[in-house]
C-alpha cells in the first residue's frame, strides 16, 4: 500500500494532523483501538476547546467535532489498525483483524502516539500484589465507558491531573475519597483542577506524602501512608494504615515513543519525546510528531494547534515543497526544565510558538528569548511547573539569528 502521508495514532493530534495533510496530500490514519479519538471518549468531564471553541466542551464533544470532519473527508481510516514497525525509509508495518499484516509505504509520516500512565512497577510500592490497584485513566475508563466501579473506598497516590478529576469523579459515584497523597511539596496539577475536584469537594490533598506499603491478598484491605522527607525519603513514625478497597495510581504520564526510537528519530531525555523543528519535523526527514508523544500537554487545543501545524508541513514534505535553512539551536536557560520545538530551521511561519515548563514556581517574572541580546520579552503573573508557559515569537524578530536562541524565565517586571 502506498500513501503521501500517514498519521499514526487517532487521537486529537492525529485527528488535527490528518485533517490538515489532507487539505493538500492523499493521507492514511491508523488507529489501534475501533473508534477514533484517543483518550478524548473517558473525558466526560468538560474543560476541553476553551481556547478553539471559546467555550467548555467536554472530551467526547470536543473528539466529534474532529471525527466528523474527517468522515465527510476523503482521509483513508483504518481503526483496529496497530502499528508495530516504522523504518527510516517511511515503511510502517500494521496489523489489523480483516488485513492480517499491512505494509504501507508513505511519503511522510505523523507520529500522533499519545501517552501512557506510569504504573506502580515504576515507582517500586512495596508490599503484596492484591486486585484494587489501578492507574488513573484504568479507572476513568472502567467507570466512563465500561460502567464499572473499581472500588468504593479510595486513596489516591499523585496528583496530577487525571488523578484530580478521578478523585471527584469517585465523589460523584457515591464512592468515599480517603485522599489524595502527593510525594512532591506542591501539587502535580493544573491549580483549577485542584480547586474544582479536590477544595470543592472537601477532599484532602496531603503534600510530602507517599505510600510506602500496600495490604491484602486478593483484594486491597488497607495502604500504608508515611510523610517524606525533602530528599522524598520516608519519615520514620509518621506512618498511618489507612482502610481501603481501592489505590489509584497518579504518578506520571510517559509518551508512547517505542516507535519513535525504532524509527531512529532523536529523543529528548527532558521530555520523553522526540526533538523537533518549528514545523514539528524530527531529526529523521519526512518523520512528524505532535501532541502527547512530543512532550505531554495540559490542554487539549495546544495539541490540535500544534498538531495542525505537523499535518500542513507532512503534506509539503510529501509533496516535495518543504525547504530548510541553517539549524539553530533553542537552548534553556534560566528557570526552564524544557522547550519545544528544540530547533528551529526554517522560519517561514507569521510565528513561533515556544511551548516550556519552568523548574520552579515564580511570581511577575518575564519571559526572555535572546539571541546575543534579547529579541523578545513576555511578563507573566505566575510561573508553575505543572502550567505550560507558551511564547508566540512573530518571525520578523526571528529571522536575522545566526547562533543559538535561549530561553529564560527570570527578573521581575513591576506590576
Ligand atoms: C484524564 C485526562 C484528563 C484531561 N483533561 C483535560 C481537560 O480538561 N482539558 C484539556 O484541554 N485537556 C485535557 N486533557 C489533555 C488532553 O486530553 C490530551 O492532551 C490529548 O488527548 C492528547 O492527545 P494525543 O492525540 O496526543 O494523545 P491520545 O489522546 O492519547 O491519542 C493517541 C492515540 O494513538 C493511538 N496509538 C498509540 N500507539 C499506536 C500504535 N502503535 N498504532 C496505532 N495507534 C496507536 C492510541 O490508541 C490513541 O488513540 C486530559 C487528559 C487526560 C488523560
Amino acid at each position: 500500500m502506498k500513501t503521501d502521508v500517514a498519521v499514526i495514532g487517532g487521537g486529537p493530534a492525529g485527528l488535527a494532523a490528518a485533517l490538515k495533510a489532507s487539505e493538500q496530500a492523499k493521507v492514511m490514519l491508523l488507529e489501534r483501538e475501533n473508534e477514533l479519538g484517543g483518550i478524548l471518549p473517558q473525558c466526560i468531564h468538560n474543560g476541553f476547546g476553551n481556547f478553539i471553541f471559546k467555550k467548555m466542551l467536554t472530551g467526547p464533544e470536543y473528539a466529534h467535532h474532529f471525527m466528523g470532519k474527517v468522515e465527510k473527508s476523503d482521509i483513508d481510516v483504518k481503526t483496529e489498525t496497530a502499528v508495530l514497525e516504522i523504518n527510516e525509509d517511511k515503511t510502517i508495518v500494521a496489523t489489523n483483524p480483516s488485513d492480517g499484516i499491512l505494509e504501507i509505504k508513505a511519503k511522510a509520516i505523523v507520529l500522533a502516539m499519545g501517552c501512557r500512565e506510569r504504573s506502580r512497577a515504576q515507582i517500586l510500592i512495596p508490599g503484596t500484589r492484591p486486585a484494587g490497584v489501578y492507574t488513573a485513566g484504568t479507572a476513568q475508563r472502567l467507570i466512563n465507558i465500561e460502567g464499572v466501579m473499581p472500588g468504593k473506598r479510595i486513596v489516591i497516590l499523585g496528583s496530577g491531573d487525571v488523578g484530580l478529576i478521578m478523585a471527584r469523579r469517585f465523589i460523584l459515584e457515591g464512592a468515599e475519597v480517603e485522599g489524595v497523597y502527593e510525594i512532591m511539596q506542591k501539587p502535580g496539577g493544573l491549580t483549577r483542577n485542584v480547586v474544582q475536584c479536590l477544595e470543592d469537594y472537601g477532599i484532602p490533598l496531603l503534600l510530602s506524602h507517599t505510600v510506602t506499603n500496600i495490604k491484602g491478598k486478593k483484594r486491597v484491605e488497607a495502604v500504608t501512608v508515611a510523610k517524606v522527607d525533602k530528599s522524598m525519603k520516608p519519615i520514620k513514625g509518621t506512618e498511618r494504615v489507612i482502610p481501603c478497597d481501592c489505590l489509584i495510581l497518579a504518578v506520571g504520564l510517559i509518551p508512547e515513543n517505542e516507535l519513535s526510537k525504532q524509527a531512529g528519530v532523536v529523543m529528548d531525555e527532558k521530555t520523553g519525546g522526540p526533538v523537533v523543528d518549528e514545523h514539528m519535523e524530527t531529526s529523521v526527514p519526512g518523520i512528524f510528531a505532535c501532541g502527547n508523544v512530543v512532550h505531554v500537554h495540559d490542554l487539549v487545543d495546544d495539541v490540535t494547534m500544534v498538531s495542525e501545524i505537523a499535518g500542513e508541513y507532512a503534506a509539503k514534505y510529501a509533496t516535495g515543497e518543504i525547504e530548510r535553512g541553517k539549524e539553530i539551536k533553542v537552548v534553556v536557560g534560566d528557570n526552564v526544565r524544557y522547550v519545544v520545538p528544540q530547533f528551529l530551521r526554517s522560519i517561514d511561519m507569521d510565528n513561533v510558538t515556544f511551548y516550556f515548563r519552568v523548574k520552579e514556581e515564580d511570581k511577575n517574572v518575564k519571559v526572555i528569548i535572546s539571541e546575543s541580546m534579547a529579541i523578545f520579552e513576555k511578563k507573566e503573573r505566575i510561573v508553575k511547573p505543572p502550567e505550560m508557559v507558551k511564547a508566540s515569537v512573530p518571525s520578523e524578530l526571528l529571522k536575522g539569528i545566526q547562533n543559538e536562541l535561549r530561553i529564560d524565565v527570570r527578573g521581575k517586571y513591576e506590576k
